[in-house]
Parts: structure tokens; sequence; C-alpha cells
């Protein structure tokens, strides 16, 4: 990419495919300020290779100093024009709207950048007017399109473009960064990473959160409860937050499996801040009802996307986690 800028031959439009908080609108926003930079910087400087972005292979250079660089960094230059889902859909109006923008002359940039963001939401008209912007597409311009999976796109969209997907942030990198930019202490750096699934949003969104504490209160409760009717209240809680659900799903899953796990491999375990609480209540589960419960939580989380009675699945979910002594 960086070569195709320099050598002028920069295509109209990328598609960038990834998971959210794999770095796909930095990388927008970087393209954006390396096509339009005023003293682009020859070579990476050392101290840059540690930055996340730097270990991409689509590294963008730019200096960030000038006036267009810092207009894009704040988020308001002219000629950078950002496409959203209003609601759960691109429509087909804020795609003319965006072409109407296109069709004018750009006020200052060399080259103009629109920004397509959860493509993957754009409905059919909205697509196919978009294409017809592709093929034909406005002087000075390169659109970057974001989705999730290129199957979620017209395919005629996706052979308009260059496509770059964007791979999970490997684990040691989201560490590093939450510790050097975040001051979050290595060990609870590591289990963040861990846990983030390879994204520096939901990683971010985890340490600015206050999530280890939250997290050890899952735990806690999970492991203190013995009465059918503590499960129940603790269901009746839960059922109340359920945007927290897949979060606390995921703790669930991930201690249990660090009880199994801290048997077989110590070195392996995701909560390793906790290594107390694991020597404490390993003992108290059989390897084959841990699997089982990582099973029904699964299963439970399958059945409540499909909108099974939230209330109800939980539940039977908490009653089935039962601990045997
Ligand atoms: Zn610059």
């Amino acid at each position: 990419m960086a070569m195709a800028l320099y050598t002028g031959s920069l295509p109209h439009a990328f598609l960038f495919t990834g998971h959210e908080g794999t770095g796909r609108r930095a990388v927008a926003a970087a393209l954006a300020m390396a096509a339009n930079c005023a003293q682009p910087p020859r070579d990476i400087v050392d101290n840059e290779k540690t930055d996340v972005l730097s270990t991409r292979p689509d590294l963008l250079q730019s200096c960030g100093q000038c006036r267009s660089c810092k207009k894009i960094i704040a988020g308001n230059h002219p000629d950078i024009h950002m496409v959203e889902p209003s609601g759960k859909m691109i429509k087909v109006d804020q795609i003319r709207a965006l072409c109407r923008k296109l069709a004018l002359k750009p006020y200052e940039a060399s080259t103009r950048v629109a920004i397509i963001a959860g493509a993957q939401t754009l409905n059919q008209e909205a697509g196919n007017t978009l294409l017809k912007t592709l093929e034909e597409p406005p002087e000075r311009t390169v659109f970057v399109l974001t989705a999730l999976q290129t199957s979620d796109l017209l395919p005629t969209i996706v052979s308009r473009c260059r496509h770059l997907r964007f791979a999970p942030i490997p684990r040691k990198l989201l560490r590093r960064y939450l510790e050097n930019h975040l001051g979050i202490d290595s060990i609870t750096a590591d289990v963040i990473a861990s846990m983030a699934d390879g994204s520096m949003t939901q990683a971010r969104r985890m340490a600015e959160t206050n999530w280890p504490e939250q997290r050890k209160r899952v735990i806690d409760r999970m492991e203190s409860m013995t009465s059918p009717g503590e499960r129940l209240v603790f269901s009746e809680s839960l059922s109340r937050k359920k945007e927290q659900l897949p979060e606390v799903f995921g703790i669930m899953q991930s201690w249990l499996r660090d009880l199994i796990v801290s048997r077989i491999a110590p070195a392996k375990v995701i909560h390793r801040d906790l290594t107390d609480k694991i020597e404490r209540y390993a003992p108290r589960h059989r390897i084959t009802s841990l699997i089982s419960k990582i099973n029904a939580i699964t299963i439970a989380q399958q059945d409540i996307q499909a909108n099974a009675n939230v209330r109800l699945t939980l539940d039977a979910l908490m009653l089935s986690l039962t601990t045997e002594e």
C-alpha cells in the first residue's frame, strides 16, 4: 500500500475486513494522512516499530505534524468523509449524499478519502448505488470500505476493491500496549490481553472499565453460590443486564477453563493474577463436569442469541452450574 502511494498508483477502493478492534479505521485514517501529508518521512523510525499499527504490513507513513495530518487526527478534515450505519443499516440516502459531495471538487486535499464503515450493513439499493460510483470513481478520491468479511458484501463490490484482511492483534502486542500506553501492571495486562480476543478496542475498554474487579466479583459469586435460591437470584440479576451477558459468559467460561488448565498446563492459565483462588477451587470440580459446564454456557449463549427467553435460559444454566464436592 505504501508503495502504491509513492508510485502514484493508489487503487480507487480498498476493502478492509476483520473484526471490531483490529485497526481497520486506524489504518483508513493512516491512509488518508499518508496520501495527503506535506512531509512524509522516508524511513520507519525505530521507536515507531514498537507501536501496534507499525507491525502491520500495511503500515503507512505521515508526519503527524503538518496541517493536513493534524486535521485528519482531529477528525475535521473537510475532504475525509465518513459514512456509518444509521441504526442497523447504511441507507441509500446516505450513499447518495456522499456521492453528491464527491461530485464536487475537493476543498484542499490532493486525495480525498471516503470511509464506509460497516459496509456489510449496506442494503441492496445502497450497495448498488455505491457500486455505480465505484465503477466510475470521482477524481482524486479513494474509497475505504470496512466489513467483517467479504461474503457479507455484493461480489461486484468486492471485485472493485483491493482487499486487505486484518488479523486479530497478537496477545503480546496488546499486552505491551496496555502496559506502555495505559500504565496497566504486567499481570493484569496479560489477563486482559488474553481475554480481548485480538481486539484493541475491546482491550482498551476492559482496561478503562475496571474489568479486572468486575471479573473477580463474577467468579466469587459463581464459586460461592450453594443453594438453588442463590443461583436464581444471580440469574435474575444477570437477566436485567442483558447487554453484559456476553462478557459475563466469557468470564465464566475462561474461569472454568482455567480450573482445568491449571492442572494440566499451569503456564497457560489466563487469570494468572488469581492463582490462589484457582488453587483453592480447582480441587472441588471434576474435569468432566467442568467441560460440560463450559458447553452449557455456550448453548445458553446460542439460545439467547436465537431469542430464547433470557430469564428461563439463565435459570436453567445457573442450576446446572452446581459445584459437586
Ligand atoms: Zn503530515
